[in-house]
């Protein structure tokens, strides 16, 4: 097969994985193609959906907006706990670099995460989010002041920012080098990049094969693996200091939901399917349940460093 060129080596031929459809929100029967790279190996959507079509396939509420019910507050409750990680890496980076500034989240959504972390060393914090309704709902639910851009147009100085934090963004974009070009003119000079994506090299992918929720058809448009990570940092100005392959948020539930995605309660919310407020928190107490139960395998994956997400601290090039 050849066609479009290769986002990381401009090579056109590809050879097909498997098809899927989005198997997770429904938002369409359409069925896409999970192509690799035959010379770079970079898995990746195929073809890529227009700007337009891909807009269609990101549901309106696509972050979480907790209302006053016993069940939001008790989502509520365990998105803070399971952010722990994600906190305890930025912290351990900012510590380490030194540098004085804000913390800018790419892909802010609601804000919980800069909120935490304003909230634990009272440290500035910017969101940004491509999404008008997610930077408004960062503000007025978090108190996290937010804007509604893509970062390579972002109303920033230059080499002002302690740390750029990107969950889960990077394997959205069209132009992931664009973004951490960006992210390189923004840092300070000993300045963090935190970085976060699913890991195509995971034991999951190699088990669940398109059922494993990382692919996230159609909305994640590259599937990386550590070593396509590194090349892309490295090709944009960075040096890599630490990984971690396991994230309590995002590699047991992802595990649960790709075993069951009928029960992801974003899923259920986003496919608003009607349940009772009883029925909901049964549904929810189950995906935790699953979640728990997965969490040995993830940790033994992890371990091996074959984890279903990769966290990555790196700084620029001396
Ligand atoms: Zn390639």
């Amino acid at each position: 097969m050849t066609g479009e060129p290769c986002p990381a080596c401009a090579s056109p031929a590809v050879r097909l994985l498997f098809s899927a459809t989005d198997r997770l929100y429904q938002t369409t029967a359409k069925v896409f193609q999970i192509v690799e790279c035959r010379n770079c190996r970079l898995i990746r959507l195929y073809p890529q959906p227009s700007p337009t079509e891909l807009g269609q396939y990101y549901p309106p509420d696509y972050w979480f907006t907790p209302e006053a019910g016993a069940a939001d507050k008790l989502e509520q409750w365990y998105r803070r706990v399971v952010l722990r990680d994600h906190l305890h890496f930025v912290e351990r980076a900012l510590r380490e670099s030194e540098e004085q500034g804000p913390v800018l989240d790419v892909g802010c959504g609601g804000g919980l995460f800069l909120q935490m972390l304003a909230e634990r060393d009272g440290r500035r914090v910017v969101g940004l989010d491509f999404s008008l309704d997610a930077a408004h709902v960062a503000w007025r639910r978090s108190g996290v002041p937010a804007v509604c851009a893509t970062l390579s147009r972002a109303p920033f100085a230059s080499s002002t920012c302690a740390a750029i934090t990107m969950f889960h963004v990077l394997e959205h974009l069209y132009d992931p080098g664009s973004y951490l070009d960006a992210a390189h003119q923004l840092l300070k000079p000993d300045g963090r990049l935190i970085v976060q994506v699913p890991n195509a090299a995971c034991w999951q992918f190699l088990i669940l094969g398109e059922r494993w929720n990382g692919i996230d058809v159609p909305r994640h448009l590259i599937d990386f693996r550590q070593s396509d990570v590194d090349s892309l940092l490295d090709h944009c100005g960075f040096e890599v200091l630490r990984y971690k392959h396991f994230s309590l948020r995002d590699n047991p539930a992802g595990m649960a939901t790709s075993l069951a995605p009928g029960l992801d309660p974003m899923a259920r919310r986003l496919r608003h399917v009607s349940e009772t407020p009883r029925q909901r928190l049964c549904k929810d107490l189950m995906y935790v349940a699953l979640a728990g139960l997965s969490l040995p395998f993830t940790f033994l994956e992890a371990a091996c460093r074959a984890g279903s997400t990769i966290m990555v601290e790196a700084r620029k090039k001396s």
